[in-house]
């Protein structure tokens, strides 16, 4: 058999990075977990802190994971401000980051590339990892062409740091490169949300909410409305799973899980 994917996690003890750590654990003999970053449990084992049967340290960050661990691949799911920083160690070190944190810019989105042809590694970005949601945005890029007249709300928990979220900003992305007219919007009134690429995204911050979007498309005398509901961050992980096995040895960037459905 061929050697196992070598995985990192960064974030590895918040929500979603510890979904990722027993996803890996869980996954099967291709992929094997070999460090874990998370500055406020440094020192500590996976057992230790998140009671997995797994005697990977958590280091402070993942520049250190990757001094000694060789890494293929690193799942960055940190806060924004430090994603740049994890996804610039990595492609330094030659593993190939997935960064799932969201908030990535279009001018992060440069400097990933210019990274990717200075060390001749790829890197995965995917705003959403949730299959349901990547055939949304898919979904909703198609009616767009016929139902141009749309508006999105998204839903997320309130301890969320950014707004709107990415895949409302990815979503808005893909249904402005499809559609023909950019149909005015009105006012820049706040009750009407914010207008990105002429599509209003309406974000919603509520505890008890995981992940939410529906896409409300208008016509005459008629509305078409796709909705995705991500209720449990296991929703998620087939999605971090496909990319890790799609990043090993990866030389492209690749923005969207939807390139590599
Ligand atoms: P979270 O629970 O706050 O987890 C982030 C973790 O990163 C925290 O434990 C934080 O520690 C840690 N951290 C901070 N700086 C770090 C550093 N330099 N190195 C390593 N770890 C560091 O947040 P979350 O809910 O898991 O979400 C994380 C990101 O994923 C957000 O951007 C969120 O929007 C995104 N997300 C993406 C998807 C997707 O499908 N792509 C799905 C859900 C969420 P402290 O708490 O001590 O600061």
């Amino acid at each position: 058999m061929s050697q196992p994917i070598r995985v990192a996690v960064s974030g590895a003890g918040g929500r979603m990075g510890r979904e990722t750590v027993n996803a890996v654990l869980e996954a099967g003999p291709d992929l094997a977990l070999v460090g874990a970053a998370d500055p406020a449990f440094a020192g500590n084992s996976i057992s230790e802190v998140l009671g997995y049967d797994c005697p990977v340290m958590f280091e402070k960050d993942l520049g250190r994971v990757l001094e000694s661990a060789q890494a293929d691949v690193a799942v960055i799911f940190t806060t924004p401000d430090a994603a740049m920083d994890d996804a610039r160690a990595t492609m330094k070190a030659g593993a190939v980051p997935v960064i799932g944190t969201t908030g990535i810019t279009p001018e992060n989105l440069q400097e990933i590339k210019g990274l990717s042809a200075k060390h001749g590694v790829g890197a995965i970005i995917a705003p959403n990892f949730a299959i349901g949601a990547v055939l949304m945005m898919k979904l909703a890029s198609q009616v767009a062409k016929y139902m141009p007249a749309v508006e999105i709300i998204e839903l997320h928990h309130d301890k969320k740091l950014d707004a709107p979220s990415g895949t409302a900003i990815k979503t808005a992305e893909m249904i402005a490169a499809s559609r023909d007219v950019s149909p005015s919007t009105g006012g820049a009134v706040p009750a009407r949300g914010g207008d990105f690429h002429g599509v209003r995204i309406h974000s919603v911050r509520l505890p008890g909410l995981v992940a939410h979007q529906e896409v409300i498309f208008g016509g005459l005398g008629q509305t078409l409305r796709i909705r995705h509901d991500s209720y449990d961050r296991k929703s998620f992980m087939p999605g971090v799973l496909m990319a890790v096995r799609k990043a090993s040895g990866l030389k492209d960037v690749i923005y969207g899980l939807e390139n590599i459905l």
